[in-house]
């Protein structure tokens, strides 16, 4: 896929016969970039850019920033760090994302967590008082990872379902 990069900062492409031209730099909310959003350490190691393949992805993600991260960064009073956002659907198989993934939709955020008792705090802070519609304290025991998955969506009722995954 060829990206065009414009003098005004946006960027433009063209997929599947469909032309998109956006600003990756702008904000979503008052602490979240479009950018950190689309961040993808699989895409930057590959050399591709991680950049949305349908329309409705942006309001999507902007929904999720403006929902449920935004308010969790204000209570928390700390940043946020988004560690895998939108996802293409053939970058989040690749990941080993389940299929269906509401990241391919813009819907879902990975919150990186420093530690077990973070993770545990972030989870707490939106099961209690911020509307999700998935919710997912997140361990890998192989690399010692902790984080919190949280889905949000304008396309059905919520679910709020939490739970927790170790692996
Ligand atoms: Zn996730």
């Amino acid at each position: 896929m060829e990206i065009t990069h414009f003098s005004d900062g946006t960027i433009g492409y063209e997929y599947d016969g469909r032309q998109f031209r956006f600003n990756p730099d702008q904000q979503l909310s008052e602490h979240f970039t479009l950018r950190e959003m689309l961040r993808s350490r699989y895409a930057e190691e590959r050399g591709i850019l991680n950049v949305p393949q349908e329309e409705g992805i942006i309001e999507a993600l902007r929904i999720l920033c403006q929902q449920v991260l935004e308010p969790l960064r204000q209570a928390l009073g700390q940043p946020v760090l988004i560690s895998s956002g939108y996802r293409t659907e053939c970058g989040n198989y690749c990941v080993g994302g389940v299929s269906n993934s509401q990241h391919v939709r813009g819907e879902a955020a990975d919150i990186y967590c420093q530690c077990q008792n973070d993770a545990r705090v972030i989870y707490d802070y939106i099961a209690a008082h911020l509307p999700y519609d998935q919710l997912i304290l997140e361990h890998r025991r192989r690399w010692g990872s902790w984080w919190v998955h949280v889905s949000y969506t304008t396309r059905k009722a919520l679910r709020r379902q939490a739970f927790t995954q170790e692996r």
